[in-house]
């Protein structure tokens, strides 16, 4: 399935899905079932979908992909990235660089094939160093099962690319992309804002906002995936506010169709505008 696209000063952001991933309302934290049923739409006893997101820039001769979903490795819905890829007309050894907002498994499982060899041969990629060190470290004696997780599977994920990651520093500007870590959902989260010479601009949110139908207009509310959930409300309600001041465009990674769209303030909350 092909997303819709959107031009930014010139360079266009093309969205491409990977399927969508299956969750619950029992995920949802600090809101009742009943009020997250309400706004998802309606559930299948309590499951419902959210999309998987990922973005495609061409830009100077280089191919720049934002994040690479999950492979085969979580739900049959997901690991339709590569097929969507080469239908857009993007052969995956055509793709020069996948920008990562973190490094949880529908983002970045999908970095090598079945059997652990780079699915994108001539990419490098480009990691918040903080994500990175994160992620790369050696378990810590306090570490819980889900963290040794995904350290454990980052290191598959990384190891046939282990010589060509750009690690970014701080807020250096990379590929015309600025780095914005918005922390809480893993600790290196960044959002990656790509700015007009005119003003405005494209930011890819990632993971701030997970559930659309519930988070932009109850930021508050967090999901069990959140490695700390009360600095992932502060990083949430900080890059909409953000958002909704600079009048940038955002899609995120699991932000219900149309995708693509623009923050603005309602009451003391947000609410999403396509388009
Ligand atoms: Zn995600």
């Amino acid at each position: 399935m092909s997303l819709p696209s959107m031009t930014v000063g010139g360079v266009e952001v093309q969205g491409l899905s990977d399927g969508t991933l299956p969750t619950s309302l029992d995920k949802v934290v600090d809101m009742d079932a009943a009020q997250a049923e309400r706004l998802v739409g309606g559930t299948d006893n309590g499951t419902f979908h959210i999309p998987v997101n990922n973005f495609v820039i061409r830009r100077d001769g280089k191919v720049i992909m934002i994040d690479a979903g999950a492979g085969n490795t979580m739900y049959p819905t997901l690991g339709r990235l590569p097929g969507n890829l080469r239908a857009a007309g993007v052969d995956p050894s055509a793709v020069t660089h996948i920008v990562i907002t973190h490094l949880h498994g529908d983002h970045a499982n999908g970095l090598v094939d079945d059997a652990g060899n780079a699915h994108y041969p001539n990419a490098e990629i480009v990691v918040h160093e903080i994500e990175a060190d994160f992620w790369m470290a050696p378990d810590g004696a306090n570490d819980s099962d889900k963290v040794k997780g995904n350290r454990a599977r980052t290191k598959i994920n990384l190891k046939p690319y282990l010589n060509r990651i750009h690690r970014v520093r701080r807020s250096e500007e990379y590929l015309g992309f600025v780095p914005v870590i918005a922390p809480g959902h893993t600790p290196g989260h960044t959002c990656w804002l790509l700015t007009a010479p005119g003003g405005g601009g494209f930011m890819a949110l990632g993971d701030v906002v997970h559930v659309s139908a519930i988070q932009i207009s109850h930021p508050d509310a967090g999901m069990i995936y959140d490695l700390d959930k009360d600095q992932a409300v502060k990083s949430r309600k900080r890059i909409l506010d953000m958002a909704a001041s600079e009048r940038f465009a955002i899609a995120g990674a699991h932000v219900n169709a149309p995708g693509f769209g623009h923050i603005v303030r309602k009451g003391a909350s947000f609410a999403f505008e396509a388009g």
